[in-house]
């Protein structure tokens, strides 16, 4: 089987030779389902793997913008629409300095399988610009969104394509860019999710990812007997994941001893509890400030430059910063320190190399693409209730969301389970392939 995947993988590297991320999240994938693709000859004929790997559609696009000194400024936009199989593209769009084509292709061809776990029609794609709103003012962030949709609008729609959040793309920015779209559209629209509350936006949605990542653990430790009660955590990460990954810890009774940015780790080993978490979402949210500050106000904890959590004893590790957090070296340490369960909040987090190690030491691995689709499960869940003009409450949403993590578990192992043990990657890269493959089949050769 290796073979197969060799020669397939040497066909993608060769069309997308500077895109490593890809190739990695494509080798992924294609290793888990090499074997249905050959055990069914339907599969080979209609070339399902090879569409698979070429987006439907990529938007590349110039985004100038004036800053707060009256300078010009050029960004570099992108939209990845990858497959509409089972419904219009959906995905988030970030802003980062590292933002590629590369990059977003990984992601968008991740998004294809997740949302197909997530049991809503809805398709895969993602988009983004290496715009870093980091340092800009609110009136530089908003020139760049509106120009950024200024571009963007005439390829989106709610029936075609509906963005959301991701890096660098919060509430503000999804309000900006709401903002003009509808005002170049002149039609008020679910286009966007991840809105406000007032305007079309669904409860629990900023914390659907990282509800999403612990439901999907707490099934994973409920397979064992076992609980996140109780549990010390690790968290990386103080963005919208990390700090609805621990708010939901937390709720169940476990500990959060780590939170982390791009410049460090802050440990507080008597626990992060709800008084210093409402602290670090300020921080966040509102001054915009390092998570390294946390160590001035709270005594007793500490801030390691430069490094990322996962040094620290755990019991359960959320990875819920950005992709390749946790190297093959990371990987060690936390199974030598006792870490059973890793439920990936961020995308793609940890390398195939670090994989391997989770795999081997037959922990409870749940990749990002199950254990962090609540997000996305969530938008769907939006973009019903701007169909019907309807707007449900927080315990219908959670209620819902929560349900939808019980099943893509459910999924996982029934497409992952060997013997004793349930390798989530296989589960849901198989779970999320033989419906879009279906699919594909059913609409022909488009
Ligand atoms: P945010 O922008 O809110 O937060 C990102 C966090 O990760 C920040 O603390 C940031 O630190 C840190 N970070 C970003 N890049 C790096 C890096 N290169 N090295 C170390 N730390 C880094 O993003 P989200 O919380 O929304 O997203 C986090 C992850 O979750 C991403 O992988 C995203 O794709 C994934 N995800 C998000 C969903 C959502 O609904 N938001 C849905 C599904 C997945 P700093 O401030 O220093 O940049």
């Amino acid at each position: 089987m290796s073979k197969v995947v060799d020669a397939f993988m040497a066909d993608v590297i060769a069309k997308n030779s500077t895109e490593p991320e890809f190739h990695q999240a494509v080798r992924e994938v294609v290793e888990s389902v090499m074997p249905v693709v050959e055990a069914n000859p339907v599969y080979k004929q209609a070339k399902i793997l090879e569409r698979m790997v070429e987006p439907e559609r990529v938007l590349m696009f110039r985004v100038p913008w004036v800053d707060d000194k009256g300078q010009v400024q050029v960004n570099r936009g992108f939209r990845i629409e990858m497959n509409s199989a089972i419904g219009p593209y959906k995905g988030g769009l970030r802003f980062h300095p590292s933002v590629n084509l590369g990059i977003l292709k990984f992601l968008a061809f991740e998004q294809v399988f997740k949302n197909s776990l997530t049991t809503l029609p809805i398709g895969g794609g993602k988009g983004g610009a290496d715009f870093d709103p980091k340092g800009k003012s609110d009136m530089e962030v908003m020139r760049f969104c509106q120009s950024f949709m200024s571009e963007l609008f005439r390829h989106i729609g709610p029936n075609t394509d509906i963005p959301a959040g991701d890096i660098g793309v919060g509430g503000r920015e999804i309000g900006y860019l709401f903002g003009q779209y509808k005002k170049l559209a002149n039609e008020f629209t679910g286009v966007l999710t991840g809105k406000g509350l007032d305007w079309g936006g669904s409860l629990i949605r900023p914390e659907a990812t990282g509800y999403g990542a612990v439901y999907f653990a707490e099934e994973m430790l409920n397979t064992r007997n076992d609980s996140i009660k109780g549990k010390t955590c690790t968290v990386s990460g103080s963005g919208n994941v990390a700090q609805y990954t621990a708010e939901k810890v937390l709720e169940i009774g476990g500990k959060v001893v780590t939170f982390s940015d791009s410049n460090g780790t802050i440990v507080d080993p008597g626990g992060i509890d709800s008084e210093k978490l409402a602290w670090i979402m300020e921080l966040k949210n509102e001054r915009r400030g390092r998570i390294r500050e946390y160590t001035d106000k709270f005594k007793g904890t500490e801030y390691h430059e430069g490094k990322r959590p996962w040094f620290i004893k755990c019991d359960v590790a959320f990875p819920s910063a950005t992709q390749n957090e946790i190297d093959v070296n990371d990987a060690k340490t936390l199974v030598d320190n006792g870490c059973y369960c890793v439920s990936e909040g961020a995308n793609m987090p940890t390398s195939p190399e670090g994989v391997e190690v989770f795999l081997a030491a037959k922990i409870a691995y749940g990749p990002g693409k199950a254990a962090n689709a609540g997000g996305v499960a969530t938008s769907g869940l939006e973009m019903s209730q701007n169909a019907m003009h309807l707007h449900w409450s927080r315990e219908e949403v959670d209620g819902r969301l929560h349900g939808i993590m019980k099943e893509i578990h459910r999924m996982c192992v029934e497409h992952g389970r060997d013997g004793d043990f349930i390798d989530y990657v296989k589960g849901a890269n198989v779970a999320g392939f033989i419906k879009i493959a279906d699919t594909m089949i059913a609409q022909g050769v488009v």
